[in-house]
């Protein structure tokens, strides 16, 4: 059985639940940097089927034609990374918006060709230079 997870925005207006495993990485993208003001984000990867809002939906923000991103309008957090119009793919998530983020654990770095140079990297995982997701 698979531990449920559970997180929100920092105001609690927008709430989710992720049912299924996970795995964990930090985008180091300028899209990113962007949406959250963080040098970088750290993205839970949930399998369809795998992930649901427990409130109304936030609100989504077309950040590249085939990509939205979900956001509370209320207080501002990044909540999730989709790929618009497509139910049936992975949906990421903010991994610091989860209410035990410790629960999961990055295993490498994306995009490290947009890398800002005074970013933070963990030194024991791997960068790699570009993504297969992570396209906007
Ligand atoms: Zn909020
Ligand atoms: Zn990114």
């Amino acid at each position: 059985m698979t531990e449920t997870l559970e997180g929100g925005c920092l105001c609690g207006r927008h709430r989710y639940e992720i049912t299924k495993p996970v795995t964990a990485t930090h985008c180091l993208c300028e899209s990113c940097r962007r949406a959250s003001g963080g040098t970088l984000v750290t993205w839970v990867t949930v399998p369809p089927g795998g992930f649901q809002w427990t409130t109304e939906p936030p609100a989504f923000y077309v950040s590249s034609p085939k990509v939205k991103r979900g956001f509370c309008p209320e207080c501002g957090t990044s909540l999730s990374f989709q790929h618009e119009n497509e139910e049936d793919v992975d949906i990421d998530v903010t991994a610091a918006s989860l209410d035990t983020p410790e629960k999961v654990a990055p295993y490498d770095h994306i995009w490290g060709n947009g890398r800002l140079v005074w970013s933070p990297l963990d030194p024991s995982l791997p960068v790699l230079p570009g993504s297969h997701r992570h396209d906007g």
